[in-house]
């Protein structure tokens, strides 16, 4: 099978190193393995998302020296195929709404008995307050939410196992159930303001694009085995992921978008050239 990696921004400040790494990465791998590196635009979130930082973001990559199909993917143009997948979802009972605001979540979550909680990949798992509520039900002002215990039965364990390429780690990873539904459990499949949210949309965007190794930092490995569930859930195709290691500031912080000082914008006004980013890089 060719080789294709993708590197998914989503447009909604400066790209920094931590991206450059990320980008460079793909990039790399595709090159070494002559297959196909893909540039797609996570813009589902259209308050934060604007065009100017995509213009900007095209032109830093570009200036690294990575190219790309186009018209590259954007995934605002995009909801009919996740409001698709979400009706498959449902079709199979695993979607329920859900009318909490995060403060009626945050009490819930602080209420005795509850036990420490193990964060996922948006945060503590919800506590299942809406959950059985049936679609029928569904308010203009309500979430969907995967019924991640039931979606877990249906699927079976072995739904949440991937193969990791990440040196150091590379292999089968096998998650724990168990701890994934303490940890992950009733995620967020639509917003109620965009209809899909980040997982879906990654999920169909990947297969619709034939990525066969997902390239991404290690801080959205603990999203993973969610996204291997709605893959199988799905039936679609198993890509193989590799989690690289992040880029800090010299605290240790990882860098975020509102790190300007790290924005590749300002080492290019300051006169860097690519090499020295892939140098400063280690790559
Ligand atoms: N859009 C995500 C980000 O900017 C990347 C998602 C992914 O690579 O799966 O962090």
């Amino acid at each position: 099978m060719r080789y294709v990696t993708r590197f998914a921004p989503s447009p909604t400040g400066p790209l920094h190193l931590g991206h450059a790494f990320s980008a460079l990465t793909g990039w790399d791998r595709a090159q070494a393995a002559r297959g196909s590196f893909r540039l797609r635009i996570e813009d589902i979130d259209t308050i934060r998302c604007r065009p100017e930082w995509e213009a900007a973001l095209r032109e830093d990559l570009a200036w690294l020296g990575l190219s790309w199909p186009e018209p590259a993917v954007r995934q605002s143009a995009r909801l009919p195929a996740y409001a698709a997948a979400l009706g498959r979802l449902e079709a199979m009972g695993l979607l329920y709404p859900c009318r909490c605001r995060r403060a009626d979540i945050r009490a819930a979550l602080s209420a005795p008995q509850e036990g420490a909680q193990a964060a996922g990949p948006d945060g503590p798992a919800y506590p299942g307050t809406c959950r059985g509520r049936p679609m029928a039900a569904t308010g203009p002002q309500d979430a969907l939410r995967l019924d991640a215990g039931r979606a877990l039965a249906l699927a079976g364990a072995d739904a949440l196992a991937f193969d990791e390429t990440a040196p150091g780690h590379a292999g089968r990873i096998r998650p724990d159930p168990a701890g994934f539904l303490a940890a992950t459990g009733d995620v967020v499949l639509a917003r109620r303001d965009l209809g899909t949210s980040y997982h879906l949309a990654v999920v169909v965007d990947d297969a619709a694009e034939g990525i066969t190794e997902v390239v991404r930092g290690e801080d959205l490995a603990a999203a993973t085995p969610l996204h291997r569930l709605l893959q199988v859930l799905l039936g679609l195709p198993e890509p193989v992921w590799h989690h690289h290691r992040l880029i800090r500031d010299a605290a240790g912080r990882r860098l975020a978008k509102r790190d300007d000082a790290r924005a590749l914008a300002r080492y290019r006004a300051e006169g860097a050239t690519p090499a020295d980013i892939r140098r400063m890089l280690g790559l």
